[in-house]
C-alpha cells in the first residue's frame, strides 16, 4: 500500500481511505506499524486541527443520544462531525458498546459524519494509542468536530483528555443531593458539566444536580488554561434537544478564548509530550514480551528465588543481556 497516495485521499476527504487507515493504526503487525507512522507523519506536516471533544459518563447518563443529537445540530450547522471511543471494557466484551453505529442511527446515515467504534485491545494503553492516532487521521480528513467518547471508568477519562482540547463530563440527574461519586480528580478534569436529561419529570432534579455542581466546581482550584466562568455546569435534554446550541456556543466561547490566550497550542504540546512518554514507556514494556525476554526473566526468576543472586543484581543483568540497555 502506497502511504502518499492514501494520505492524499485522506486529506480530499474519501471516507474509504480514512477508514483504512485507521484500520491500519489499529494494526498490532509490525509493518503496519511502520507505514502508520510513516502515514501519520506525512499528514502531521498538513497541520489541520478539529476541535477535540471528549465526553464522558456512566452509562445511561445519555451518552449515545447526546452525541446523536449535538452531532446533528452540528451537521445542521454545515460542520462535519467524526465520532470516536475509547472502551477500556471492549478487550474483555470482545465488543465495543461505545461508538457503536447503531446507537446513533441518524448521525451514522449522514455523509458529513464518521463514526468508529473502539478498538479491541488487550490493555487500555493499546486502545488509547489507536484512539489518539484514528484522531490525528480524522483531524487531517477535515472534520471541524472529532467527539470521543468514554465510559467513567477513571483511567480511560484520564487518557481521552490527554487526546483532547475540551472535556465534558455527561451527567444525569440525581436522586439526591450527593454528587453521584464523581471523584475529585474527574471533576477536576471537566471543562464542560452537562447534566442531561433535563426535561419532563426530571428537570427538578435537573435543576437541583446542576446548582449543585456549580457549587462544587466553585470549590476547585482556578486552572490557567480557564477564563472566568469555567468549568461550568449546563442543563441540557439530549432527547428535546434543549441546551445543545448553549453549550456549543460555550465550548466554543472557551475554545477562542484559549487559542487567543496560547493555552490551546501549550496545550496540544504538552499532550505530544506526554504520548511520547507513553509510547516510549509501552515500547520498554513490550520488550519484556518477547519470546527471548520471557525465558530470560524465567531463568532469572529461578536464580532469585533460590538465593544465588539478588533482585538487583538480576534486575541489572536482564536489562544489560537481555533488554539491550
Ligand atoms: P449511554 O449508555 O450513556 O449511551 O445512554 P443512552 O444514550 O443509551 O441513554 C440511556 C437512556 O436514557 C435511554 O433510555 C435514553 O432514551 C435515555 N435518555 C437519553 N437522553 C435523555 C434525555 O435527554 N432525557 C430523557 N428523559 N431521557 C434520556
Amino acid at each position: 500500500m502506497d502511504m502518499e497516495s492514501l494520505g492524499d485521499k485522506i486529506l480530499a476527504g474519501d471516507r474509504r481511505a480514512l477508514a483504512r487507515a485507521i484500520t491500519l493504526v489499529e494494526s498490532a503487525r509490525a509493518d503496519h506499524r511502520a507505514q502508520a507512522a510513516q502515514l501519520l507523519d506525512h499528514l502531521r506536516r498538513i497541520g489541520r486541527q478539529a476541535v477535540r471533544i471528549g465526553l464522558s459518563g456512566t452509562p445511561g447518563v445519555g451518552k449515545s443520544t447526546f452525541i446523536e443529537a449535538f452531532g446533528m445540530m452540528l451537521i445542521d450547522q454545515g460542520l462535519r462531525v467524526a465520532v470516536l471511543a475509547v472502551d477500556p471494557s471492549s478487550a474483555r466484551s470482545g465488543g465495543s458498546i461505545l461508538g457503536d453505529k447503531t446507537r446513533m442511527e441518524r448521525l451514522s446515515r449522514e455523509r458529513n459524519a464518521f463514526i468508529r467504534p473502539s478498538p479491541s485491545q488487550t490493555h487500555l494503553g493499546g486502545v488509547a494509542r489507536r484512539t489518539r492516532e484514528a484522531v490525528s487521521l480524522c483531524e487531517a480528513a477535515g472534520f471541524d468536530v472529532v467527539l470521543i467518547e468514554t465510559v467513567g471508568v477513571g483511567q480511560s477519562e484520564t487518557v481521552v483528555a490527554e487526546m483532547s482540547d475540551l472535556f465534558v463530563l455527561l451527567l444525569a440527574p440525581a436522586g439526591g443531593d450527593e454528587l453521584q461519586g464523581v471523584k475529585r480528580g474527574i471533576m477536576e478534569m471537566a471543562d464542560l458539566i452537562l447534566v442531561n436529561k433535563a426535561d419532563g419529570d426530571l428537570k427538578p432534579a435537573a435543576m437541583r444536580t446542576c446548582s449543585d455542581y456549580t457549587g462544587a466546581l466553585r470549590l476547585l482550584r482556578k486552572r490557567p488554561q480557564d477564563p472566568d466562568g469555567f468549568p461550568r455546569a449546563m442543563m441540557v435534554s439530549a432527547h428535546e434537544g434543549s441546551g445543545l446550541a448553549e453549550a456549543w456556543t460555550q465550548m466554543q466561547a472557551l475554545v477562542d478564548w484559549r487559542r487567543e490566550n496560547g493555552h490551546w497550542d501549550r496545550r496540544r504540546a504538552e499532550q505530544a509530550l506526554y504520548w511520547f512518554d507513553q509510547e516510549v514507556r509501552q515500547a520498554l514494556l513490550a520488550r519484556l514480551e518477547t519470546p527471548r525476554a520471557r525465558a530470560a526473566m524465567a531463568a532469572l526468576s529461578d536464580r532469585v528465588a533460590a538465593g544465588e543472586i539478588a533482585p538487583a543484581g538480576a534486575a541489572a543483568e536482564m536489562l544489560e543481556k537481555h533488554l539491550g540497555g
